[in-house]
């Protein structure tokens, strides 16, 4: 296996440290705003197409200038991420509320905001109606079910509790006509972590020929097409990224034979990729704080699964490096451990990495989406600062270390007077 890049060396990283103790996440500007270009060319073809960056994936400011800077706009799903894009001056069409299982108070924060409304089941119409009033654009969101296959990380469609099948879409967009809806959108997202380039033309050919049945049916024509998210990235040294040309040249194959073909009017296409844009440009650069040797060999670091919790929910994968110990020849196979109270914090199982000594730089790789973000305060963990490499080699931080203040913050030690414990 050969080994992944690293946007700075092991001087940088100690120069950083000096300024910003570890653990740490930090991000790739340059790295980021280059994808993020590349995303945008490679749809070049389709007049208003928009990435819909789903801020779930690292919800910081900075990050959210960056992407906008790029064209991007915001995937949101909760009152607190549509606050963020709030926050940062984002209103309206840049923003796509994809939620489910919606309370009203989010739907209404939603409606103010002019976010597009993406309902996730049928009745969520008249919820939505009765509560607020139906905006003038809906997106509804389609679970094609058996129709199509899923991945590993998002299970079989069927199964999945996502979205309207495909008799309630016909109902539904009546609904919205009867109600005097006037702009429609549709939406699907049944990847997840997904490799194949040729995977979304299959999913844009079932959504494109759906639109083409509803618009005959019920004579109305939509505005955008929502691929949602679900691109890949190669967290392993040996896999390939997503080839967003060819994936592109198979959508648009499809979106000529079933829109143009059917003489549609222009649709826009949309995603919502969350994942493949921050995902391969963030990095947790974490310490080794001790070596134990019992029945194996453990190297703990001085972060945990509070810090990046994917290898210990989803078993997966994320690739190490030892900067300053790329030559090293001596291996060593060790468990790359947290100190929670609980065996399952563990970064790597069973990976053979330079032989490491307490103090020595660990950094963990793709940690950019669903990262920090999956944080949490379980053992009393608090979750770590998030930096900035800048275009320039410049490092600010973007987000303060979580402090005991704050972990304190929401427990009342005042106590009730008649409380004696
Ligand atoms: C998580 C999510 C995304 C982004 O998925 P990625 O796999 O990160 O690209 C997009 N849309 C919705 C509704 C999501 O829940």
């Amino acid at each position: 296996m050969t080994d992944k890049k690293l946007p700075f060396t092991k001087e940088t990283l100690e120069k950083i440290i000096e300024n910003y103790p570890t653990p740490f996440h930090i991000y790739d500007e340059k790295g980021m705003r280059s994808y993020a270009k590349r995303f945008v060319d490679a749809f070049s073809w389709n007049p208003g197409f928009k990435e819909y960056y789903a801020i779930k994936a690292a919800p910081n400011p900075y990050l959210m200038k960056i992407l906008r800077q790029e064209g991007f706009g915001i995937d949101c799903s909760s009152i607190a991420e549509l606050e963020l894009a709030e926050r940062v001056g984002m209103r309206g069409e840049e923003i796509m509320f994809t939620s489910n299982d919606t309370p009203a108070y989010e739907y209404q924060k939603a409606v103010a905001m002019g976010a597009i409304i993406n309902l996730d089941d049928i009745a969520h119409i008249q919820y939505l109606d009765e509560n607020i009033g139906l905006p003038e654009l809906v997106c509804f969101r389609y679970n094609p079910g058996a129709l199509k296959e899923g991945n590993a990380i998002i299970g079989h469609p069927e199964e999945a509790k996502y979205g309207f099948t495909r008799s309630q879409l016909f109902e539904g967009y009546q609904m919205l006509i009867d109600k005097g809806v006037k702009r429609f959108g549709i939406h699907t997202m049944v990847a997840s972590n997904e490799l194949d380039s040729d995977y979304f033309a299959g999913t844009a050919q079932i959504l494109f020929e759906l639109i083409a049945d509803l618009s005959k049916k019920l004579n109305i024509s939509f505005e955008f097409a929502n691929l949602g998210g679900g691109i890949g990235i190669p967290y392993k040294p040996d896999q390939k990224e997503v080839d967003l040309e060819r994936m592109s040249a198979g959508i648009k194959a499809n979106y000529d034979k079933y829109i143009l073909g059917n003489g549609l009017n222009p649709i826009k296409l949309y995603f919502e990729a969350g994942r493949a844009i921050t995902g391969p440009y963030g990095y947790l650069v974490s310490k080794v704080l001790h070596i134990k040797n019992t029945y194996k060999k453990y190297a703990g670091l001085d972060s945990s699964m509070a810090n990046l919790m994917r290898p210990a929910l989803y078993g997966s994968y994320h690739h190490i490096s030892v900067p300053g110990k790329e030559e090293v020849t001596t291996k060593i196979m060790y468990d790359v451990t947290g100190s929670l109270c609980e065996n399952n914090d563990k970064f790597a199982i069973n990976r053979v990495l330079p032989k490491l000594a307490s103090g020595d730089i660990i950094v963990i790789h793709d940690t950019g989406a669903h990262g920090h973000s999956m944080g949490f305060n379980y053992n009393g963990k608090l979750r770590s600062a998030e930096l900035l490499l800048r275009e320039d080699g410049a490092v600010i931080e973007i987000r303060r270390a979580e402090t005991l203040d704050d972990y304190f913050a929401t427990l009342d030690f005042g106590g009730v007077p008649d409380f004696k414990v």
